[in-house]
């Protein structure tokens, strides 16, 4: 087990919030990306009785700052006399000025701030509090949130380790594999399997992103040849780094390697996440508008988790959106997740797109999505990812099922 994998294995996370959704979205996501134990309250007087019980256990704190009862400055109170080495992340809802005010309160009572976050908080952001604590524990670490370093990184991707694993979207109505996503994954002669949330930030950094899409691009691309050569066709969905959408010369590049592989552009889906989108929306227009020109499909990532959603969509001209799986993984019983589930869905159909459910885990989230008329369902439920050689034999089994999940 690598060394990032076993620290967030052993990570005690406290989560302090009233809104159950807002909770239950974050445990979810700190879940996905390895932490291990995680402890949710709804006030500081749940906080303090976790903290009561075993502070010192506690080496990161989430902490909603207007709550009933106990408040979040009243928890920082709490934490300088019980637990002063948690890391702290503030959350509001509030304005900025409050945000910042109790951020400096926190600093001068000596606590240990690693960031304050406007709610609604993205996946993104809960990451890089994970890095950040985790840079903060093991200093001397050589590489951001594992062991490996840039050079590692670089030989990786130089000698074909960094390749693309492979999971189903399917249609929900008739079950019919519709396409396939292909997920990064990094070979490693040690560590094992390393996880994209663990590299591709560091590609991003290094630049070496442009180099790593080249690679699973080119890599899931011939592997959509070799499906032809059995008589499957599903689209390809690469996911794309906003940093890489600086490159005018992409849209080409990209048909062109999809061309060599007897792929048209329509077979191709790029995925870009939303929350990245916003950090600099003319100087994508640009290259995102001839991406459609070429008709290649485009598709909105991580639908749910940014900030200027309503306005990017109109602006830019996207075939797909896919719903985050913080708003579908347990949806069937959380009536949050069921209202913007709901309303996510209304404003892609009155828009026109292909409407992706991602991190289906359970029949009740297929029945749920499909009711609410979702287009196309992806999760563990239908598979996990896999090699591209085993696509194939999954796509057997998935039809001896009858092309439903079981
Ligand atoms: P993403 O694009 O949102 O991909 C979906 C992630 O959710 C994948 O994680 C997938 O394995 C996971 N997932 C799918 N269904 C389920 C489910 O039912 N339950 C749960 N718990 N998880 C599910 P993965 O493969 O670890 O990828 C993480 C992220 O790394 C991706 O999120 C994507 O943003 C990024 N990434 C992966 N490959 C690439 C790449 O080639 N280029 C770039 N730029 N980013 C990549
Ligand atoms: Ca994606
Ligand atoms: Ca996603």
């Amino acid at each position: 087990m690598s060394d990032a994998r076993e620290f967030l294995e052993h990570l005690r996370v406290l989560i302090v919030d009233d809104q159950p959704f807002v909770r239950s979205s974050i445990a979810n996501t700190l879940g996905r990306l390895g932490v291990g134990d995680v402890v949710m309250t709804a006030d500081g007087d749940q906080a303090l009785e976790v903290l009561k019980d075993d502070a010192k256990s506690v080496d990161l704190v989430f902490c909603d700052l207007q709550m009933p009862g106990r408040d979040g400055i009243e928890v920082l109170r709490d934490l300088v006399e019980l637990q002063p080495d948690a890391g702290v992340v503030l959350m509001s809802g509030e304005d900025v000025e409050v945000l910042h005010a109790a951020d400096n309160l926190a600093k001068e009572r000596g606590l240990r701030v690693l960031g304050s976050l406007e709610k609604p908080v993205s996946a993104a952001d809960i990451k890089s509090m994970l890095v950040k604590v985790q840079d903060e524990r093991t200093p001397n670490r050589a590489g951001p949130i594992t062991d490996v370093t840039v050079d590692d990184l670089r030989n990786a991707i130089d000698n074909g380790n960094i390749l693309p694993f492979f999971q189903p979207k399917v249609r929900l109505a008739e079950g019919s594999l519709e396409s396939v996503e292909a997920l990064a994954r990094w070979i490693h002669p040690q560590h094992g399997i390393i996880s994209p949330i663990v590299f591709i930030p560091m590609a991003e950094d290094n630049g070496l992103i442009d180099a790593l899409t080249d690679a699973v691009m080119s890599q899931a691309f011939d592997q959509g040849k070799q499906w032809a050569e059995v008589n499957l066709a599903p689209q390809i969905a690469v996911n794309l780094s906003v940093l890489s959408l600086d490159r005018l010369e992409l849209p080409d590049q990209i048909l062109n390697a999809a061309a060599t592989a007897g792929l048209e552009a329509p077979q191709v889906v790029l995925e870009i996440t939303e929350s990245r989108i916003s950090e600099d929306p003319s100087a994508l227009l640009d290259i995102i508008t001839r991406f459609r020109l070429k008709r290649f499909e485009l598709s909105i990532d991580d639908f749910g988790t940014g900030f200027s959603s309503l306005q990017q969509l109109q602006r830019l001209p996207f075939s797909e959106l896919k719903i985050d799986q913080a708003f579908v993984m347990g949806a069937s019983n959380n009536a949050t997740a069921q209202s913007i589930l709901e309303s996510s869905i209304s404003l892609a159909k009155k828009l026109n797109l292909r409407i992706v459910a991602e991190g289906v885990e359970s029949r009740e989230d297929w029945d749920l999505i499909s009711r609410l008329g979702c287009d196309l369902a992806q999760g563990y439920l239908v598979a996990k990812p896999m090699p591209g050689n085993e696509i194939p034999a999954w796509h057997e089994s998935w039809l001896k099922q009858g092309s439903q999940p079981v």
